[in-house]
């Protein structure tokens, strides 16, 4: 079957079928953001992220140092989707023989930063040189008392996010227009442009502090409506999405305007945001937004109006 047709997902779902484990340490597999095992202190999570050149990003618009804070910052978000506390931090870079050392200690001066900030520590990795491009690949570990799946949403329960959305995907925008700009677009760098450059370049996950009563939670990578998707599916329940709640930042709503763009698309559509989407019974929640509610079956996008329409897991997807 041709990748294109069934896509990243579709790809995962027969990864999970194939690598079938009956070990008892494993408390969670294929599937969530990272994975879960039993260690003698407790739950231990391992998470693996990866950054390919010209697929995640463009070193004429990157620095080093910031793809050494994204490699890192992309695994602490999958970490904290689970309620967990990273912990230990391997890197493997696939470099070009054209770099050089001065390249290299950017990057790690760029991941050591975040890794301080959250007291992690960088102890390994693999190095190779590439033949096509730079490869960067984290893999993470943490742990907690507790794993907050994607699937442990109930009906009743409302959904919350916590912080804005579509600013990185509408950073990615201007940072290809300066692109163009080379070629004549205009799209100067601003104080607002510059916020957003910075959320799409430099992402800066945020746990929660208090994880009780949460029935599931996800990090926004894909987009809001592929990864909420992803918890309707794991917990077998449909959801209902007001447009109007969903909280976007004044420097998006600027952009926006300014460039002519539909907001709500990006806000929906757009990935990497790297906040959190979770799940809960109560209808209020500190330092988060309520933009919804999980219901028995279906999914819809309400309008100001009350008017309702469905909606499909549409987003970014590897392959298709
Ligand atoms: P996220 O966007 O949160 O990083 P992914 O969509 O990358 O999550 O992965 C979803 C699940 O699929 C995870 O459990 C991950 O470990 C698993 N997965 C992804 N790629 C592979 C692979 N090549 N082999 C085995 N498991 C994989
Ligand atoms: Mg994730």
């Amino acid at each position: 079957m041709q990748l294109s047709k069934i896509g990243e997902f579709g790809l995962i779902k027969k990864l999970r079928n194939l690598c079938k484990s009956t070990s008892k340490g494993i408390l969670l597999g294929i599937g969530d953001d990272t994975a879960a095992i039993k260690t003698s202190d407790g739950i231990t999570f391992i998470t693996s992220d990866m950054l390919l050149e010209g697929v995640h990003f463009d070193l004429s618009f990157t620095t080093f140092y910031q793809l050494g804070h994204k490699a890192l910052a992309v695994n602490i978000s999958d970490i904290f989707a689970m309620g967990g506390k990273p912990k230990y931090f391997l890197l493997n870079l696939g470099i070009p023989g054209t770099y050089n050392s001065r390249d290299i200690r950017e990057i790690y001066r760029g991941a050591m930063k975040i890794a301080d900030r959250f007291d992690i520590a960088i102890i390994g990795g693999d190095t190779c040189a590439s033949g096509d491009g730079f490869v960067l690949s984290g893999t993470l570990i943490g742990d907690a008392d507790r794993i907050i799946r994607r699937s442990g949403a109930g009906e009743g329960d409302s959904i919350f996010v916590t912080g804005p959305l579509g600013d990185s995907a509408m950073g990615l925008m201007l940072l290809e227009g300066e692109g163009a700009k080379v070629k004549g677009c205009h799209s100067p760098i601003t104080p607002h442009t510059s916020y957003l450059i910075r959320r799409h370049l430099m992402p800066e996950p945020v746990p929660l502090q208090k994880t009780s009563g949460i029935t599931s939670m996800i990090d926004v990578s894909d987009g809001l409506l592929i990864d909420l998707s992803h918890i309707c599916d794991e917990s077998n329940v449909g959801a209902i999405i007001y447009k109007d709640k969903i909280p976007v930042s004044r420097e998006f709503t600027n952009a926006a305007k300014r460039l002519g763009i539909e907001p709500l698309k990006f806000a929906l559509k757009g990935g990497e945001d790297y906040v959190l989407l979770f799940t809960s019974p109560s209808k209020i929640k500190k330092n988060a937004f309520r933009i919804g509610e999980i219901i028995k079956k279906g999914r819809f996008l309400v309008d100001t109006k009350g008017k309702k329409r469905s909606f499909k897991a549409e987003g970014y997807e590897h392959f298709k």
